[in-house]
């Protein structure tokens, strides 16, 4: 049994039902971001998609009884009053307590993560569900949704616009949901043809096989807006050619090595280029309503977690569509 606080006075608890697999939680098992400062403590429970049903509150909280749908996504606490949190930015706090592998101010240790059986969660971060959508589904909106979500709401995603997204994958194919309902028209870029169908089948209205230069050139300075969610390493420059004036294209993948970026490819059009990391709580909020309203929710593989490690060996090869969430109703049947 790993420790959860019992539940405070302004805490909800959480049964989880479904949590999704996310890329982070893999690379935090394998310790790969120790260089960038976030060594992993071990015992680590990965897992930041959750999607779960109230059991318990504590009296002061307002927004949530027991029996009420609920999720919980990056992030589990945050000072509250820096410039960032008040403008609902939580996300850049520097004092942001995420789901897992953060340091815990009240049971010491780091915080563990969603692929377990319940949790407790200050009010502030747990979300609302709508009941309609499906919830192996709904669980990876909390990170691939937002994650995807915040950047095409920042940077005016909207009918009439051209969006493209770079890389089909569990960020790419919730960006192309999202684009694809907001009215934009939309356009997939991949190295294989063979996910052309699928990329139709999501919304996208057009798919661009990267490597054919004809087929690019076509696009060249057109689009309003790329998400590039490639975390494997690639010229960013031929996309950033395809940016009309003041165009923008934001990077939610981060592949290891520094991208090369000539200048003059940013100084004609006044293009930019920027990063994205998740979406604030208020945001997050907004995001679940939306896909409430219009049905959307992630392309899922739902497995027990007795299948969690050839999952992370498939979601390694990115052999997966597009994403895996876990029943969590499975922990209880060893
Ligand atoms: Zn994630
Ligand atoms: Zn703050």
């Amino acid at each position: 049994m790993i420790p959860r606080r019992e539940s405070g006075k302004g805490d909800v608890q959480i049964e989880i039902l479904f949590c999704g697999i996310c890329h982070s939680d893999l690379h935090t098992v394998h310790n790969e971001w120790s260089g960038s400062g976030v060594p992993t403590v071990y015992p680590y429970v990965p897992g930041h998609e959750m999607v779960g049903r109230v059991t318990k509150v504590g009296s002061a909280v307002t927004k949530f009884k027991p029996g009420d749908l609920a999720a919980v996504g990056c992030m589990v606490d945050s000072d509250g009053t820096c410039p960032e949190c008040q403008s609902g930015l939580e996300q850049y706090c520097s004092n942001m307590i995420a789901t897992y592998n953060s340091p815990d101010g009240r049971l010491g240790g780091v915080t563990y993560g969603g692929y377990s059986g319940s949790i407790v969660v200050k009010e502030r971060f747990v979300l609302r569900v709508h009941s309609n959508l499906d919830l192996a589904g709904a669980a990876p909106l909390l990170c691939a949704g937002i994650t995807t979500y915040s950047p095409i709401r920042h940077w005016g995603v909207t009918k009439g616009k051209k969006v493209g997204v770079v890389g089909l994958g569990g960020l790419g194919h919730m960006a192309v949901k999202f684009a694809h309902a907001l009215g934009a028209h939309v356009v997939v870029f991949t190295t294989s043809s063979n996910k052309k169908e699928d990329a139709l089948r999501l919304g996208a209205d057009e798919v661009v096989v990267s490597r054919n230069v004809d087929e690019m050139k076509k696009h060249a300075g057109s689009f309003d807006f790329i998400l590039d969610a490639v975390s494997a390493e690639h010229d960013i420059n031929v996309y950033i050619q395809l940016l009309r004036r003041d165009g923008n294209i934001t990077l939610v993948g981060a592949p290891s090595k520094p991208l090369a970026v000539p200048a003059f490819s940013l100084i004609f059009g006044r293009h930019s280029l920027s990063g994205s990391q998740i979406g604030g709580i208020a945001q997050t909020q907004e995001m679940l309503d939306f896909c409430g309203k219009h049905n959307v929710t992630a392309d899922v593989e739902v497995i027990p977690i007795q299948k969690v490690n050839e999952a992370y060996e498939r979601l390694s090869k990115s052999d997966v569509k597009y994403r895996f969430s876990i029943d969590m109703a499975s922990l209880k049947s060893r």
